[in-house]
């Protein structure tokens, strides 16, 4: 009987282990705190709800934090805004420059983390989808083009591989062929704001023929929503970032797909700095 059980156990406890080695895959550490998650997500729930969200009460149009007064007004457009209105209708904002996301994000940028891109940027799809009632869904998701010179030392674009989550959740196509950078610009971080404007001044070229012959040529079969064709120039992209501090490189990009037709221009990063 004694032994009965013991060879009972030794097989639950062999089919225990081998059930584990299986499941394990499905579960990975949480990227801030090491405790295991389930691997559609990278955060574990408590890291989740600490990360710093930037909210809805922002200025519509370029997402710093209003005044509590403000936030419920009408407009919900801050001073600065409403005197000098910059050129993209709206910045969308999944969290606040700061720490872990500032940390996550240098990491995918300047220490090859790639991987941080599709856990942030899945993460900033659920948050789009959360807000998606007060939100409008644009035809097209335009990561902001590295020059090829930056594309080969790093060996991706942040931006791109943000967008690449976001384009499949929310079943947007994505088009990194018809926007280009046309010459290096110096690294924007730690230039003032002024220098940054003339920074980008003229860094962009949009050409959206690939897009109009059908999707195929210019665009990845798999980032393109099949079915989906222009006439034109889309009416409504979403330039995407990692992220946005004085605006100047959204705002280079929004005049150039201003100027190539497209009537609204918003501008999707993971962080907003808030000053
Ligand atoms: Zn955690
Ligand atoms: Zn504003």
């Amino acid at each position: 009987m004694r032994s009965g059980m013991e060879a009972v156990n030794q097989s639950t406890m062999d089919w225990v282990d081998k059930w584990l080695k299986n499941i394990r895959p499905l579960f990975r550490p949480c990227v801030l705190c090491g405790d295991r998650v389930q691997a559609s997500s990278g955060f574990c729930p408590p890291c989740l709800g600490e990360l710093p969200w930037l909210g809805a009460a922002v200025c519509r149009r370029c997402a710093l934090p209003l005044a509590a007064a403000a936030a419920v007004a009408e407009e919900r457009t801050c001073g600065a805004c409403q005197h000098h209105p910059p050129p993209y209708a709206q910045v969308w904002a999944a969290f606040r420059y700061e720490s872990p996301i500032s940390w996550l994000l240098q990491r995918l940028k300047y220490q090859g983390h790639v991987v941080y891109a599709r856990l942030l940027g899945e993460v900033m799809a659920a948050e789009w989808l959360r807000q998606q009632d007060v939100l409008r869904r644009p035809e097209l998701l335009v990561p902001v083009p590295l020059h090829p010179a930056r594309l080969r030392q790093r060996g991706y674009n942040q931006a791109l591989e943000l967008a690449r989550p976001l384009a499949r959740i929310l079943g947007v196509p994505l088009d990194h062929r018809s926007c280009r950078r046309l010459r290096p610009t110096a690294m924007q971080a730690g230039l003032p704001a002024d220098r940054r404007r003339i920074n980008v001044r003229q860094a962009f070229r949009v050409d959206f023929a690939g897009v109009n012959a059908g999707m195929g040529a210019g665009m990845g079969a798999a980032e393109v929503d099949c079915g989906v064709d222009f006439a034109g120039p889309p009416r409504h992209v979403a330039v995407i970032d990692d992220v946005l501090t004085t605006g100047a490189t959204a705002a280079a990009l929004t005049e150039c797909l201003v100027a190539a037709g497209v009537a609204r221009v918003e501008v999707w990063v993971c962080a907003r700095t808030i000053r």
